[in-house]
Formats: C-alpha cells, structure tokens, sequence
C-alpha cells in the first residue's frame, strides 16, 4: 500500500473504499458492511460515505464496518450544499456523526459548491475542527478557480482535500486541477476510479494489454494508474467480495513508463483546460 500525506503531515492509505448506493435497502446492509469490512482487513481502512447517500443509510453501514475498529480507520463523509450554513453545516455533521457511532469524522467535505457563501462553511469547518468533531475538512467537485478563493478565504487554506472524478476517460483535472493541488499538498481524491458505470472503462483495449502484461485486471490498472501519482487517493466502490479483493490487488501494482504511455495514446491526457467533469 502506498500512503498520502495529508497538510499536516499525517498519512492515508492511497488506496480506501467508496460506498455510494450502500444503504439504499436494508436487505443489502449487511452485505454491504461486511464487503468493507473485508476491504479494511486487506488494508483498505480509509472509508468515504456522505450523507447523501441513501440519506443517510451509507453512513450507517459504515457504522456496522466500524464497530469495534473504528481507531483504525479514516473516515470521510461529506455535507449537501443546502446544509452548508454557518449553523447548517454544524447540525447535520451532528446527524453524521450520530448515523456513523462516532465522536469525530475525520475528513469533513462540502459535496459541492452550492448556495451558502464559501467563507460560512469554512467557518462552520473550522469551528468544528477546534471542537473536536471534525478533524480535517475539504471540498468536493471544486476546479482550480474555486480552490483559489477557498484559498484566499480566512482559514482556507486548512482545506485538506479536494475530491473529484478522476479515470482515465476523465482526465481534465491534470490540465490544471491536479497541479495546482500537487503545488499546496492538498491530495486530490479520485472518485469513480472505475468510471462508475464499469463497463466502458474496463472494457478499453489499452487497460486489458497492460493488465495482461502484469497479469493483473483492467479494473486493478485502472485503479493503479489514478494512484501513480504521489498525491492522488483513490476509492473504489465495491460491495461484492470479489470486487474488493480485486481492488485491494492494486495497491502493489506499479505501472511502467511504457503502460502510461499505452494508455495515453488510447485515453489522452488534455491539452488545454477543459471544464471539471463531474458525474
Ligand atoms: P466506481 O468507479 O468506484 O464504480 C463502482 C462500480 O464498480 C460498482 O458497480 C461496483 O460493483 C463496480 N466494481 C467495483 N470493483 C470492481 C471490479 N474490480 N471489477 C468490476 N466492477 C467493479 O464508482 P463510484 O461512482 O461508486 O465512485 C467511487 C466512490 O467515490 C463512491 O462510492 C463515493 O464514495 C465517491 N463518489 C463521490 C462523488 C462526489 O461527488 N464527491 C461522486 C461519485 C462518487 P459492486 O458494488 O457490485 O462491487
């Protein structure tokens, strides 16, 4: 496993677990958690939920995965724009906090940018992080020019990440996106590493030559292309066991400078800035 360092200095496992659609049915749940549980035995212990998702119910399957270990894990969750208030943003990480059987989130994201002024939320971040409830707070779906003014606000510049969707048919963010975060150390977490609807990406010639050079699978090239950079974590969602065996796979798997180019020429990198894909 190859480890993120955080603004700070503490590190996260490059390599964690996503969990969107988890929570949607409670027949489902318990599979669902002990799909996590399993990614945290194979060292997969940073977890990504929001209270979005199921509303509410994806964080409650996180609670089950925790139980019992929760002082290994790295826990992020995430507040809708229409609760990032000044007094919003305080209430529904309580809700959180409650769903998820813990005293503290430790990466808090605003999901994206929304309504309520940007210096509120940071506020409301930072009033969080001194009370112990939170211990970083970061940003979702925000490009470079978003990252600027957070930046630029009082206690900005505590923005400890910025996730967005990042694959290889989604590559926009290393124009400048990417960059910009590398120049602060801010780690930039890639969602849908897997192109969320799989099948497209998986499918793609170029992963397949590089995966059977390395006897690996498309979707572990896929994952360790996205963490051959130092500051890029990456969390796939998985709820079947086999998928996140597959997953764990890729956190030792290193690319060579002729995969990258392989891949390159079928899923090229952008030449000139493109706007932030979101899904
Ligand atoms: P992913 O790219 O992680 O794809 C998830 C899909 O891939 C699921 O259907 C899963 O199936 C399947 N899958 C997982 N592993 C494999 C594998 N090895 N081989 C084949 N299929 C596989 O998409 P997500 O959109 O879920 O993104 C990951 C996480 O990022 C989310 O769960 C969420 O936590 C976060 N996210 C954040 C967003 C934001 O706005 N901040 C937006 C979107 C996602 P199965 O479950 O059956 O195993």
């Amino acid at each position: 496993m190859r480890w993120v360092t955080l603004p700070g200095g503490e590190t996260v496992p490059a390599l964690g677990q996503g969990t969107w659609y988890m929570g949607e049915n409670r027949g489902a749940a318990k599979r669902e958690a002990d799909a996590l549980r399993l990614g945290i035995d194979l060292g997969m212990t940073l977890i990504d939920t929001a209270e979005m998702y199921a509303n509410g119910g994806a964080e409650t399957v996180v609670a089950d995965a925790a139980a019992g270990q929760r002082d290994k894990l790295f826990i992020v969750s995430k507040v809708l724009p229409s609760n990032a208030s000044r007094s919003g943003v305080a209430a529904a990480c309580e809700r959180s906090l409650k769903r998820l059987k813990t005293d503290r989130i430790d990466l808090y994201l605003l999901h994206w940018r929304g309504g309520h002024p940007l210096a509120e939320t940071v506020g409301a971040f930072e009033d969080l992080k001194r009370h112990g409830k939170i211990r970083y707070w970061g940003v979702s779906n925000f490009d470079a020019d978003d990252m600027a003014e957070v930046f630029a606000l009082p206690g900005g510049s505590g923005c400890a990440a910025d996730q967005v969707l990042y694959h290889p048919d989604s590559r926009g963010i290393e124009f400048d996106l990417l960059p910009w975060c590398d120049r602060r150390g801010v780690p930039v977490m890639a969602y849908s590493p897997l192109g969320h609807h799989v099948r497209r990406l998986l499918g793609s010639a170029a992963l397949r030559a590089v995966a059977q050079r390395h006897g690996a699978t498309p979707a572990q090239v896929a994952l360790a292309w996205g963490m051959r950079q130092p500051n890029v974590i990456s969390i796939p969602k998985a709820a079947d066991a086999a998928h996140v065996r597959e997953n764990a796979g890729a956190a030792d798997l290193v690319l060579t400078e002729a995969d990258l180019r392989a891949i390159d020429a079928a899923h090229p990198p952008p030449r000139r800035k493109q706007p932030l894909d979101l899904l």
